[in-house]
């Protein structure tokens, strides 16, 4: 399941997928110099914090109206 596509002199780098921002050690930064990285993208605190509190309402609001679970939640976030 090689793909050969991560080369060993990339960076590697995790960047929030909504406000853009890079870890760096415990800060998270914006990095606009980061260009030829590896990313993987995922939830600085605030944006996770942000993140659980609408799939909360969201789930709150689909389970008073019955129409479908997990596939009316992901469809509607
Ligand atoms: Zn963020």
């Amino acid at each position: 399941m090689s793909s050969g596509r991560i080369t060993p002199r990339a960076q590697r780098v995790i960047q929030c997928c909504t406000c853009h921002r890079v870890r760096a050690g415990d800060a998270w930064e914006i990095r606009p110099d980061i260009v030829d990285a590896v990313i993987s993208h995922g939830y600085c605190p605030t944006c996770y914090e942000e993140a659980l509190r609408r799939v909360k309402t969201v789930a709150s609001e689909t389970s008073t109206r019955q129409t479908g679970g997990r596939a009316a939640i992901l469809a509607t976030y």
